[in-house]
């Protein structure tokens, strides 16, 4: 295989992807290298933990997707370091590529902001090997409880009340109202539980104060209970302590409480800024470091005003597309452009007909059953490849309709 490019792309996430679709249009010549050879959609990891859709619906081969770019090529690896000055990268197999440019678009991974045990006993949820181990502990755990003729039920605590926490909680509190009961039994669905519980007083830290309220009232009527206004201190195989020295019980803990910059960004000697992510310049560009851009989880990204972005998927997939378009204007001679990003607001699923949605720079707001379906119609659209879309639009209906879930085979984790 070559070893030297016009431009490598290190993550082939939202931001990697849109980078080498845009790069591949072009016609440069780019290496992606990705520690998996599928692309993952990370907004519904949520759903295949609670085994409503597969695996083969949020995930896609990144040689399907750039199949019509002969100028991309992609390479399975795991990317171990980076040199910024150099542009080279290089994988823990200790192969060396170059280019003359280099995207770091690796993601993030789970902050436990050094809370003893989190790390050891949590469940985080930034990957589909996340997913399946999660969703497996959930079986197994639901399982021994059947077994056990104590029927004591399953105990989750999900920690962190942002969005992916939210969805999870009210995703794992619908199966213990509709699935449990049919797949296992009524007594073990009634005894069980699933607690939210964040630092910060409400849900939804950045919705308006209507979505946060609406969200609050239908987690709880689909039974998630909420502890908010007090930290997680520790994390224990068998439960949680808080700041406020209570504690709570539990066989499985759920870690959404936030996220930092991925091990390649953090190894890179680029300047680290909030959650360890780089600070990039307006055109996407890291500082101090020609050649080199930085997009999505793994920056600071701001908008044309210089607003802070935060940490969402079209932010990611935006930045790829604008990068790629400034390093077009680097290779042919051209001028970049600092980054316009379009605001496409927020949204979050609750349950059942149930979702909170502000959407557009002006957060016109919905909630309820408009904003479930716009929440269904925005990720149909967003997910990657018309099998997965219709694969997954099958599952939603089949799910609303039936609470079916014995098409889902989750695996093994790695
Ligand atoms: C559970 C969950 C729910 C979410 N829900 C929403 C939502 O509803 N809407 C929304 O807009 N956003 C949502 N987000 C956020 C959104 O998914 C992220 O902002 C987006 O995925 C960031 O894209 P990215 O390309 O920067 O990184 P990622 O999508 O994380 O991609 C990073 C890639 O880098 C690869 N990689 C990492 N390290 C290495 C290495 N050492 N070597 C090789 N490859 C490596 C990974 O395998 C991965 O493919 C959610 C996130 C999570 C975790």
């Amino acid at each position: 295989m070559e070893t030297s490019f016009q431009v490598i792309v290190v993550g082939g996430g939202f931001a990697g992807v849109a980078a080498v679709k845009e790069l591949g249009r072009k016609g440069v010549k780019v290496l992606l290298i990705d520690q998996h050879n599928y692309h993952q959609f990370q907004p519904l990891l949520y759903q295949v933990a609670t085994a409503q859709i597969g695996v083969s619906e949020v995930t896609r081969t990144f040689r399907g997707l750039f199949q019509r770019y002969r100028s991309a090529t992609v390479l399975t690896a795991k990317v171990a370091s980076v040199d910024v000055a150099a542009h080279t990268v290089t994988t823990d197999q200790g192969d060396t590529f170059h280019a003359d440019i280099l995207v770091l678009a690796a993601g993030a991974e789970a902050n436990y902001f050094n809370t003893p045990g989190a790390q050891e006993n949590a469940y985080p949820l930034y990957s589909v090997t996340d997913a399946v181990r999660l969703g497996n502990a959930m079986v197994h755990t639901l399982d021994a409880a059947q077994r056990d003729s104590g029927g004591g039920g399953v105990h989750i605590v999900v920690v962190g009340g942002g969005p992916t926490g939210v969805e999870t909680a009210g995703a794992i509190a619908e199966n213990f109202k509709y699935v449990i009961p049919k797949y296992f039994s009524p007594e073990l669905a009634a005894n069980s539980s699933v607690h939210l519980v964040d630092m910060v007083p409400s849900v939804l830290t950045p919705f308006s104060d209507k979505s946060k309220a609406y969200a609050t009232k239908r987690l709880q009527e689909a039974g998630v209970v909420l502890k908010m206004g007090s930290g997680v201190t520790d994390v224990r195989q068998d439960g949680v302590t808080f700041a406020d020295g209570t504690s709570l019980p539990a066989q499985i803990i759920v870690w959404a409480g936030g996220l930092k910059a991925g091990a390649v960004v953090a190894a890179s000697g680029l300047e680290q800024g909030r959650g360890g992510r780089i600070d990039v310049n307006p055109d996407l560009t890291a500082p101090g470091a020609p050649g080199v851009y930085v997009l999505g989880d793994a920056a600071n990204m701001t908008d044309a005003h210089g607003v802070k972005l935060p940490q969402l998927g079209s932010c990611a997939q935006q930045a790829g597309k604008w990068a790629a378009r400034n390093i077009h204007a680097d290779l042919t001679g051209g001028t970049r452009a600092p980054f316009a990003y379009v605001d496409k607001g927020y949204m979050a699923m609750i349950g059942r007909g149930a979702a909170v949605a502000e959407l557009g720079p002006k957060r016109i707001q919905m909630q309820g059953p408009l904003a479930f379906l716009a929440w269904l119609g925005v990720h149909v659209v967003l997910l990657s490849g018309n099998r997965q879309r219709i694969s997954a639009l099958v599952s939603w209906a089949d799910d609303y309709l039936t609470h079916s879930r014995s098409h889902v085979v989750l695996g093994n984790p790695d």
